[in-house]
């Protein structure tokens, strides 16, 4: 049986596309349906599916996903899925997002703090009672108006979501591949999962490298994570030092 795919490539989109007679941005809703089958919500059982659009035509999936067990904190929604599949991808912007249910407050303030959110267009497939308005793209402020973003705390050289960082992150001396980007906790099971991974017990290690010493730390939250999903799970962190202020570390599941 074939994978589930939570990326589609370019060329394959425009040939979808084509074939169904739509422009690929027309495909979008198309896909959210077959996005919410790949859901894992064991809990709520209530299954979400967002399809976006990058800068370079391809497509991502995001669904979302629930941990019996543990927090609700825990959980994944289908927009931060999405979002952290870019980011995985090396997809530095989201351009269009169609999504089967509104999204929450917390998935919308997420989509704020990527780079030119003003530009994100959003469809909404569930909005039946307004026939007309679930086949439109709207702004992403017409659902999140009097935003509150990156840019009223940080200058805009500092890098967001999708974009490279540079944590000055070394392991006795020697520079942290970091082009990853910072994959923490449920981040680092998305790329698992977007990655066709397969079940949680598949995974068999973890690896945290973290600052010593860091305001922000993922180590505990991590293990509780890991031991729930895939108790057999060997579990190593790193610790690290700094050259810069970067507080955030690097998750890894193999
Ligand atoms: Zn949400």
């Amino acid at each position: 049986m074939d994978r589930p795919r939570f990326v589609i490539e370019a060329s394959e989109a425009e040939s979808m596309a084509k074939e169904s007679g739509l422009s690929v941005l027309q495909l979008l809703p198309s896909l959210v349906k077959p996005a919410q089958n790949l859901a894992r919500p064991p809990i709520s059982k209530y299954h979400v599916g967002a399809v976006g659009l990058g800068s370079d035509g391809r497509i991502f999936l995001g669904v979302n996903l629930e941990f019996p067990g543990l927090p609700l904190h825990h959980s994944v929604h289908a927009e931060q899925f999405l979002v952290t599949n870019l980011a995985v991808h090396g997809e530095p912007s989201l351009r269009y997002i169609a999504v089967s249910a509104t999204p929450c407050g917390h998935c919308r303030q997420f989509l704020q703090e990527l780079r030119n959110a003003a530009d994100i267009q959003i469809l909404i497939t569930s909005s039946e009672n307004e026939s007309e308005e679930s086949t439109k793209f709207k702004p992403l402020s017409s659902i999140l108006p009097n935003p509150f973003g990156p840019y009223d705390l940080l200058d805009e050289e500092t890098p967001l979501l999708l974009e490279a960082h540079d944590n000055g992150l070394s392991i006795l001396n020697k520079a942290i591949d970091s082009n990853c980007g910072n994959l923490c906790n449920g981040a680092a099971l998305v790329a698992h999962i977007a990655g066709g991974g397969g079940g949680y017990e598949r995974i068999v290690a973890g690896v945290l490298v973290e600052k010593e010493g860091a305001v922000v730390r993922q180590e505990d939250t991590a293990r509780l994570l890991l031991k729930m999903v895939s108790p057999k799970c060997e579990f190593k962190v790193f610790l690290c030092h700094s050259a810069s202020n970067g507080c955030k570390g690097t998750f890894i599941l193999m």
